[in-house]
């Protein structure tokens, strides 16, 4: 299948890099700098906390290997998901009562920080409210309803439960049994938010680095960071280069797995085809361990994700798995062209929880948001920056979850998560 070709070098060819609003290219680092603090990464958690650091009235320099966004924070399906990869009644089942509070009191700040940016900054990237969870089961049912009740618990009001005869509302497919809303929840054009939000850190005298690689940090006292072509002196480094920053530092990249997710966009629909399959302009996600997720886009494609690869290895045949899921969704579709379809990686840990920590007393980092991480990435980012700023308190509640190596080493590592996905994928199959 031959998709539309690139037009903004060195970003993935997706949708989002051909209507990116910004298309500036930044410098390339040369010579040798100064700053209070260097970013290594220009995704969200890097821009979260450069632009935190920079609202301080620090001087940051961001330091990014390609393009800002140029990661899983430039390719993602857009969708703002509250919360973290695992619910709160797991987190209090493993570390307890008191830090299960302490990160439910946080769980929707990542959305108010993205929706307070995009009103301060006046963000073009096409916010939109309300986001739909799908179920194919009645046990699926049965526990979103155990996580509305918990989610309730910790403040969370925006939720409603959707009966099956109510689907139609915000999706129009007979593939469900029912779901939950979430008022809170939304979507938004993601290259453009963190665009918008690197421009923010700019107004405000940061600098930001494209095409400049990190290949070499000293993480003494007063920590340098070395590309190619320069160096940058700093008092505190953060590094968030996620799923995309090996080889650089293996104590931060052995503890978690480059997983892929493919994403395609149709051709722009028909207004009233568009808006008969999603009425409401909700995003939706599906329930299962593999999950589809999809939404409008604002010049009214589909824009459809799913399928994964564990190692971070692409599929041959992007739309391979998710064309054939959009499909089963919505089948009156069977005519329609595909005119964009990329893949991402995204940082999975073996508890599903964002690795958060220092690598020596000036080092910091954070990753693993496990696949969901827009919401997330923007609280971490943000903490990382208080936490520089001398308030550390809410890092070290991150920092104090422990991080687990995946079993098998580097070899069967990847294999034996697979086998775990094939397990729960099974499940979810036989709607067990
Ligand atoms: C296909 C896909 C769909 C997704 N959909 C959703 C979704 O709908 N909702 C949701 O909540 N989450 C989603 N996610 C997850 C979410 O996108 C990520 O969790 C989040 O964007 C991670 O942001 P980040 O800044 O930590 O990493 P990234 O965005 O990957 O940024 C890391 C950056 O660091 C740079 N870098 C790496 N190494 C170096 C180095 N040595 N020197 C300089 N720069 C370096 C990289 O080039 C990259 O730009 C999705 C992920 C993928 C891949």
């Amino acid at each position: 299948m031959a998709f539309k070709p690139a037009d903004n070098p060195r970003h993935t060819n997706s949708w989002y890099a051909a209507s990116a609003k910004d298309k500036r290219v930044r410098p390339v680092l040369e010579g040798e700098t100064e700053a209070d603090i260097c970013v290594i990464g220009a995704g969200f958690t890097g821009i979260s906390a450069a632009l935190e650091l920079a609202e301080r009235g620090y001087s940051v320099v961001v330091l990014e290997a390609e393009r800002i966004g140029f990661g899983a924070s430039g390719r993602n399906g857009g969708q703002i998901v509250n919360g973290y990869s695992r619910d709160l009644e797991v987190i209090a089942s493993r570390y307890g009562h008191e830090k299960a509070v302490k990160l439910g009191e946080m769980s929707l700040e990542g959305g108010e920080i993205i929706r307070g940016r995009v009103a301060k900054y006046g963000i073009d990237c096409d916010l939109v409210h309300g986001g739909f969870f799908a179920a194919f089961t009645d046990k699926q049912i049965r526990e979103m309803a155990d996580g509305k009740a918990h989610w309730e618990k910790h403040g969370h009001t925006g939720l409603e439960m959707v009966s099956k005869a109510e689907v139609g509302k915000y999706v129009k497919t007979d593939r469900y049994a029912g779901g939950m809303i979430d008022k809170l929840g939304g979507h938004i054009h993601p290259l453009n938010l963190v665009l918008g939000e690197a421009a923010a850190v700019e107004s405000l005298g940061g600098r930001i680095f494209e095409g400049s690689r990190v290949i070499g940090l000293d993480t003494g006292e007063t920590p340098v960071v070395r590309t190619d072509k320069g160096s940058v002196r700093a008092y505190y480094v953060l590094v968030c280069g996620n799923a995309y920053l090996a080889p650089l530092m293996p104590e931060v990249h052995g503890r978690m797995m480059p997983v892929s997710s493919q994403v395609m966009a149709t051709e722009p629909l028909d207004a009233r085809l568009i808006e008969s399959l999603l009425p409401e302009n909700y995003c939706v996600e599906d329930a299962n361990y593999i999950l589809d997720y999809y939404r409008r886009t604002s010049d009214n494609r589909l824009l459809y994700g799913g399928g994964i690869g564990y190692g971070g290895n692409d599929p041959k045949d992007l739309t391979g798995v998710i064309r054939p899921n959009m499909l089963k969704t919505f089948p009156q579709l069977k005519d329609v062209k595909i005119d964009y379809a990329w893949s991402g990686n995204f940082a999975l840990t073996l508890t599903r929880i964002p690795h958060i920590g220092r690598l020596s007393d000036k080092v910091y980092f954070s990753h693993g948001d496990s696949g969901h991480g827009v919401t997330t990435t923007h609280l971490l980012g943000k903490i990382l920056g208080e936490a520089v700023a001398g308030h550390a308190e809410r890092f070290d509640i991150w920092a104090s979850l422990p991080n687990l190596p995946f079993p098998g080493g580097r070899t069967f590592r990847v294999p034996l998560t697979m086998l775990g996905a094939w397990w729960y994928g099974l499940r979810d199959r036989l709607g067990l």
